[in-house]
């Protein structure tokens, strides 16, 4: 058992913190939102009446928000200097490296061991306990980090020294982004050539057009495994959030001098989609943009 301070409550982190909970820690958890604060309190954590408090007798501090100023924002203003002397931080939110890379500097200065420690998965594996961690930091930073990551995932991985968890998580987003996109292309077009959907899903999940966003995230409703696109596009991972992190991949390409010219087509398209109002659909909800119209018609 661990005394562990939980910030950041929200979708992933109400769900990561419970099973924090579950798992037999001590967890003292806070945000900013009331109810996301009594969800976690009765999913079994202790509530704290600010940052500052959450983190004051923590052995292990873990954040979950949203982007990188929250991030620098709430480890400047509450967690260094209330944090006991010798606590390990965890940051899972999905940042730019500079901001991430900046906050461990921070720590290391100060003496706190860090890592940046996001997440694949999704909501539903916050809930489950099933998440895949990437982590960024010194090997025995990590060390300490991974039985606490383990208790939240199915995987976690050494991805290299601070920041390398953070570079890891947008080249494997981008190359979901993109894969989703000639995804729903595919599927858009086999229906213009007259293919029936399942038969199409059925030949290319075995043919060398396979992958996860085909097999596991299949974006038309009623084809392959139940997905977002079988409950409206909804409860997903929202477009909105895609973009975000092609933007963070796409500037850290120009900053690497690396060409993605793939990912810059696909934050394009997913800008596309949240200029048309469908930013807070299901990335998947991309074949209604291919089809020229969005899938809201019909679902709401
Ligand atoms: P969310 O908006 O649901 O939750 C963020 C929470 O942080 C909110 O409850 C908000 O009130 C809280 N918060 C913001 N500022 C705060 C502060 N100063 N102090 C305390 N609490 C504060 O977002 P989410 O979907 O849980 O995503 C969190 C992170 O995980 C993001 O970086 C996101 O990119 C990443 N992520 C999300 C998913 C997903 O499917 N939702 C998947 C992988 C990674």
């Amino acid at each position: 058992m661990r005394r562990i301070a939980f910030i950041g409550l929200g979708n992933m982190g109400g769900g990561m913190a419970a099973n924090l909970a579950r798992a037999g820690h001590a967890v003292r958890a806070f945000d900013l939102s009331d109810a996301a604060l009594d969800r976690a309190v009765a999913a079994g954590c202790m509530r704290a009446g600010s940052a500052a408090e959450a983190v004051a007798d923590a052995e292990i501090v873990v954040t979950m928000l949203p982007a990188g100023r929250h991030v620098r924002d709430v480890y400047a203003s509450a967690v260094f200097g209330n944090v006991p002397a010798g606590a390990l931080l965890i940051d899972c939110s999905t940042i730019d490296r500079t901001s991430a890379c900046a906050v461990i500097a921070d720590a290391a200065g100060r003496d706190l061991a860090m890592v940046d420690a996001p997440v694949s998965g999704g909501i539903a594996a916050a809930q489950a306990g099933t998440l895949t961690f990437m982590v960024g930091g010194t090997p025995d930073a990590f060390e300490r980090a991974r039985p606490i990551l383990d208790d939240m995932g199915k995987a976690v991985i050494h991805a290299g020294a601070a920041g390398a968890g953070q570079a890891a998580k947008m080249c494997n987003n981008m190359l979901l982004g993109a894969t989703m996109i000639a995804t729903c292309e595919a599927f858009v077009l086999a229906e213009k050539l007259g293919l029936d959907l399942a038969t199409f899903y059925a030949i290319a999940s075995k043919a060398t057009g396979q992958s996860w966003s085909m097999t596991s995230y299949c974006p038309v409703p009623g084809v392959g495994p139940e997905t977002p696109a079988d409950r409206g596009y909804r409860g997903g991972f929202a477009a909105a959030l895609m973009l975000k992190d092609l933007k963070l991949a796409i500037a850290a390409a120009q900053d690497a001098d690396a060409s993605v010219p793939m990912g810059s087509a696909a934050g394009a398209l997913y800008q596309a989609m949240a200029n048309a109002g469908d930013g807070d659909l299901d990335f998947s909800a991309m074949i209604g943009l291919l089809r020229g119209q969005s899938v809201r018609q019909g679902t709401d």
